[in-house]
C-alpha cells in the first residue's frame, strides 16, 4: 500500500505494498467464501493479481523496480499454481476447463497482457487505476474463466480505494482528467501499518472460515471418528 505519503520523497508514494495484496485477498476471499479447495487457489489467485495489478503504471526509476516486481509475482504466481497442480493433483485444471476453454483462456490471458502492456505505458494512477481498466480486464478474465471474476473485482476496487486515501490524485474515470484523493493518509505510515495487520487477520480468518478448509476439516475429523 502506499499510504507513506507527506514528508517523503514522491517516489515512495509507488511503494509496491503488501498492504494492497493482503487487504484485496481478504476482501475478495471475505466476500465470495471459496466452497472448494481448487477455488479456494484460483480465486485467492485472482483476488492476488486484482490487488497489485494497478501498481504496473509506477513510473518513478525505483518505483518502477516496484512495478517489475508487481509483473514477476503475477508471473511466478501463476507458475506456481500450474506447477502445483501438476504434482499434487489439486484438480485445478479440471475445475477450469469444466467452466471453459483451453482457447478460452489463450485468449483471455494474452488479451488480459496486451491490456496490462498498455496500462504500463500510461502514467502513474491514471488507466491501470481506472474503472476503465476494470471493465476491460475484467472483460478478459470472463472470457478466461468467468469463475475467477467474482474474486478480481473486490481485490481491484481495494487498490483503488486505498490509493485514493492518498495525495496523489487517482483518475478514476480515465480518460476524464478529472482525479480523485481523498488525503488521509498518515505521514508516519500508521494507516498503512494498521491496514496491513487488519489485511493480514482479514486473510487468514477468510481462509480459515471458507466452506473449502472448513469442508475438509469435517471430512478429516468424520474420517478419523469412523476410524
Ligand atoms: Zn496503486
Amino acid at each position: 500500500m502506499l499510504v507513506l505519503c507527506t514528508n517523503k520523497s514522491e517516489g515512495q508514494e509507488y511503494m509496491l505494498g503488501k498492504t494492497h495484496l493482503t487487504t484485496g485477498v481478504a476482501v475478495s476471499l471475505l466476500l465470495v467464501k471459496p466452497d472448494t479447495l481448487p477455488m479456494l487457489i484460483v480465486g485467492g489467485a485472482a483476488a492476488a493479481i486484482g490487488s497489485v495489478i494497478s501498481d504496473i503504471d509506477s513510473d518513478y526509476s525505483d518505483a518502477r523496480q516496484k512495478a517489475d516486481m508487481v509483473l514477476g509475482f503475477c508471473l511466478s504466481l501463476v507458475v506456481s499454481i500450474i506447477a502445483a497442480d501438476a504434482i499434487w493433483h489439486f484438480g485445478i485444471y479440471e475445475s477450469l476447463r469444466s467452466v471453459t476453454t483451453l482457447w478460452r483462456m489463450i485468449l483471455g490471458a494474452g488479451m488480459f497482457i496486451v491490456i496490462c502492456a498498455y496500462g504500463r505505458s500510461k502514467p502513474h494512477r491514471t488507466f491501470m487505476h481506472s474503472v476503465t481498466a476494470l471493465i476491460l480486464l475484467t472483460a478478459n478474465m470472463e472470457i478466461f474463466a468467468p469463475i475467477m471474476v467474482a474474486y478480481f473485482i473486490p481485490a481491484f476496487w481495494t487498490h483503488l480505494i486505498l490509493d485514493l486515501l492518498n495525495r496523489r490524485r487517482v483518475r478514476l474515470f480515465w480518460p476524464l482528467k478529472k482525479g480523485y484523493s481523498l488525503r488521509l493518509c498518515s505521514s508516519d505510515g500508521f494507516i498503512n501499518h494498521l491496514l496491513f495487520s487488519a489485511g493480514c487477520v482479514g486473510c487468514a480468518v477468510a481462509v480459515l472460515t471458507s466452506p473449502a478448509i472448513t469442508g475438509i476439516i469435517e471430512t478429516a475429523t468424520a474420517m478419523s471418528g469412523v476410524k
